[in-house]
């Protein structure tokens, strides 16, 4: 399972009684990007909840791929909004409240924590390979993201 698959919606069952119609759970599902690609029913939600759908959108969906939103893109955005957080230097905890307060959305503290384990051994991987490739390059990128997730 993808860790995006692991991004819920935070209040969906609100959600879906002001929209009137059925909210599925994991934000990247991909009736919930129909819903939100769409923007069908948007203004029946109060500002609040609005705003953070419409800001979802913008910063996950703008891409001009002609599968959007199921592209790859939303979900490539969203791991790449996590990453930068954890290299701001919050913690999985800390990461999952601020993806609610920008998005409403949500996921396990331990969902987030495996996944930046799994991305800083996968970094690990790469460096390790670049090195024997003696690839100084990509050996030293990969090193870097791996020094700016572990702290
Ligand atoms: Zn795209």
């Amino acid at each position: 399972m993808a860790f995006t698959d692991k991004i819920y919606v935070k209040n969906h069952r609100q959600l879906a009684s002001q929209l009137e119609t059925n909210v599925p759970k994991g934000a990247f599902s991909g009736a919930t990007l129909d819903l939100l690609f769409t923007g069908d029913g948007l203004s029946k939600l109060d500002s609040t909840t609005r705003d953070r759908i419409l800001d979802f959108s913008e910063d996950f969906l703008d891409c001009d791929c002609q599968a959007n939103p199921y592209c790859g893109c939303p979900e490539r955005k969203f791991i790449r909004y996590v990453l930068e957080l954890r290299a701001e230097g919050l913690g999985p905890g800390a990461i999952v409240d601020v993806m609610t307060d920008d998005y409403m959305v949500y996921a396990y503290t331990g969902d987030v924590r495996s996944f930046l384990d799994n991305a800083i051994r996968k970094l690990e991987a790469v460096e390790t390979l670049a090195d024997v490739e003696g690839n100084d390059g990509m050996s030293s990128t990969a090193r870097q993201a791996r020094t700016e997730l572990s702290r």
